[in-house]
């Protein structure tokens, strides 16, 4: 993958996003790879957490908008607690998923699924859809 480096392209406008409605601070991370060594969840994505944030860092934010690790993200926070920088990536994963769902439109059309749809998906998915109505 060929990646353009320069201040526009690394400080984008979704890079910003991310960071103003977590307020987290991407740059603090120096990928250790604490967070995805102990993420739970972590066997079921497609990027690692250390991943999503090296992405958002190089203004990859697309590959980050089209990955499903933010709707596997459990919100657990052990990763915030392994982390040497006191990154939040739950916070992350959860302005990820709002700019997907401002971004994209109904990501989730609940009156589409069926119930066995609605036993597989993950829960956060319907938390982060409801709270597009909620916010
Ligand atoms: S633990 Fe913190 S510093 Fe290390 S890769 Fe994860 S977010 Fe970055
Ligand atoms: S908050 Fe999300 S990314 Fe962090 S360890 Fe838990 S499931 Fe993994």
């Amino acid at each position: 993958m060929r990646v353009k480096l320069s201040a526009e392209t690394l400080r984008n406008e979704l890079v910003r996003r991310i960071e103003e409605i977590s307020g987290e601070d991407l740059l603090k991370c120096y990928q250790c790879g604490k967070c995805a060594a102990g993420c739970p969840v972590a066997f079921a994505m497609d990027m690692l957490p250390s991943q999503v944030i090296r992405f958002a860092q190089l203004g990859l934010v697309e590959e980050v908008l089209d990955s499903e690790t933010p709707w596997f993200c459990a919100a657990c926070q052990t990763c915030y607690a392994r982390c040497p920088k006191g990154v939040d990536l739950s916070r992350i994963m959860e302005a990820i998923r709002e700019i997907v769902l401002q971004e994209r439109g109904d990501y989730i059309d609940l009156s589409t699924l069926s119930l066995d749809d609605l036993a597989e998906f993950p829960q956060q998915a319907f938390i982060a859809s409801f709270r597009k109505y909620t916010a």
